[in-house]
């Protein structure tokens, strides 16, 4: 062995012993695959191998690795501070994120709260929701409605109003806030419309809307929770019975925001503008962690018109000077680009590619929306198997349970995308 494959085998070796990865056993773990580079749609392994990237690092690198305008906004933002606290300091970046944010996403979402993390986003929304009703004199309204199937974050709250079945309500019961779940929309978005999908959502309004203060879910794609796309009729029908009840709508976007399921925002598949919007995942285009809550001025009007007079969250990283200046510049690349045509354009690429899919009998399904695409396998995977065939092919795509899906970054050529998704059709078709 060459003394720097020694050094890497050395670096595995601590890292398997020392270093959880997300959701894997201390014990056991699956294989990890050192990286030593990224650039644009590849990831470069350490003995010299090159991934072409399906995943985008979780949603969140639409512009690929090494982007040299984000890498630049970065760079000088650090040479002229990282960071300073924001109780009581402003600075440039924080105020043109805000700005980009409130010009672009739906329209009266005009106060902007930045925090650390997607998971973090959704428990400052529910928190705003909360005291939203608090300060109207209405505590009861304390608990939420959400719908099956979906997928919120790690958090406590957030885990609350994640997927009862696949989420981690087991382990925390007694603990975890039990909320309401509406069953998961049934009609597909590209079904014809059944008025009897919203059935289940509208009886659970209807029953408990007195306790409720807010509706919580992911607009017209669910992701974590089952990579699913749903009627943009059922999400209309959601903002109808939030407003007949008097129960705040709060869209999680985290993972749709910034153009992945066609529209700039997936709640403009159904024209809904939810309340409270969390964004986070492709906001700094892939660079570091950074989320923002949007919300209307009546809900920042309300929360501040009674005691406390304030909204009580202030995390120490707020607004943090290096993800603002490369969320701005992530932000203002994506709408100068002609992100709708380059959307489609990989909806109809991935679409050909996974179409094949559709004849293997290990295959359940094949579905695409925007720039993701789903393979839905009769069984669960063997991931350590199959993330080692995915690797033998020079791509990164990473299934979980019956799922192979990928989200790519928008700037995949259509060669990469043939190559990607040949190695899909290749892998899934050696599942049992
Ligand atoms: C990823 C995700 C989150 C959690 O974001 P983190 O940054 O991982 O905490 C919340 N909601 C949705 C819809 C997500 O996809």
């Amino acid at each position: 062995m060459t003394a720097y494959s020694d050094k890497i085998e050395q670096m595995l070796e601590y890292d398997r012993q020392h270093l959880w990865h997300p959701y894997t056993s201390m014990t056991n773990p699956l294989p990890v695959y050192p990286v030593v580079a990224a650039d644009g749609v590849r990831i470069r392994l350490a003995d010299g191998r090159e991934l072409i990237d399906g995943m985008a690092s979780w949603w969140s690198v639409i512009h690929g690795y090494n982007n040299p305008i984000l890498t630049e906004a970065l760079q000088q933002q650090a040479r002229d501070f990282s960071h300073v606290m924001f109780g009581g300091l402003t600075h440039e970046p924080a105020v043109q994120l805000a700005q980009i944010l409130v010009d672009n996403s739906p329209a009266g979402l005009d106060k902007v709260f930045l925090c650390d993390s997607g998971s973090v986003a959704v428990e400052v929304a529910m928190k705003m929701a909360m005291q939203y009703q608090y300060a109207r004199a209405k505590e009861g309204k304390n608990r939420f409605l959400t719908i099956r199937s979906g997928y919120h974050g790690d958090t406590f709250h957030a885990m609350s109003v994640c997927d009862p079945e696949t989420g981690m309500h087991q382990i925390y019961r007694g603990v975890l806030p039990e909320y309401f779940f509406a069953d998961a929309p049934a009609c597909r978005f590209h079904d014809t419309w059944d008025e009897r999908d919203i059935d289940s959502f509208a009886h659970l309004i209807e029953q408990h809307h007195h306790q409720l203060c807010a509706v919580i879910l992911e607009p017209i794609v669910q992701g974590a929770g089952g990579m699913r796309f749903y009627h943009p009729n059922y999400l209309a029908r959601v903002r109808e019975l939030c407003d007949r009840y008097d129960v705040l709508l709060i869209a999680d976007e985290i993972a749709t925001g910034f153009g992945r399921s066609g529209e700039l925002f997936a709640c403009d598949h159904a024209a809904v503008v939810p309340d409270i919007l969390c964004l986070g995942k492709a906001l700094t285009g892939g660079y570091m962690t950074l989320a923002a809550v949007l919300a209307t001025t009546e809900i920042a009007e309300t929360i501040s018109s009674s005691e406390p007079g304030v909204f009580m969250h202030g995390p120490t990283f707020m607004g943090n000077p290096l993800a603002c200046s490369v969320a701005v510049a992530s932000v203002s690349l994506l709408l100068k680009s002609d992100w709708r045509n380059t959307i489609g354009h990989l909806e109809q690429e991935i679409s050909r590619g996974l179409e094949p899919c559709c004849d293997l009998t290990t295959v359940e399904e094949v579905r695409v929306l925007g720039a993701i695409g789903v393979v839905q396998m009769k069984k669960p995977v063997a991931m350590a198997t199959i993330q080692q065939r995915f690797v033998d092919r020079g791509v990164w795509v990473r299934p979980f349970g019956k799922l192979v899906y990928i989200m790519p970054p928008y700037c995949m050529n259509d060669a990469d995308i043939k190559t990607l998704t040949a190695a899909i059709y290749e892998v899934v078709a050696l599942e049992k």
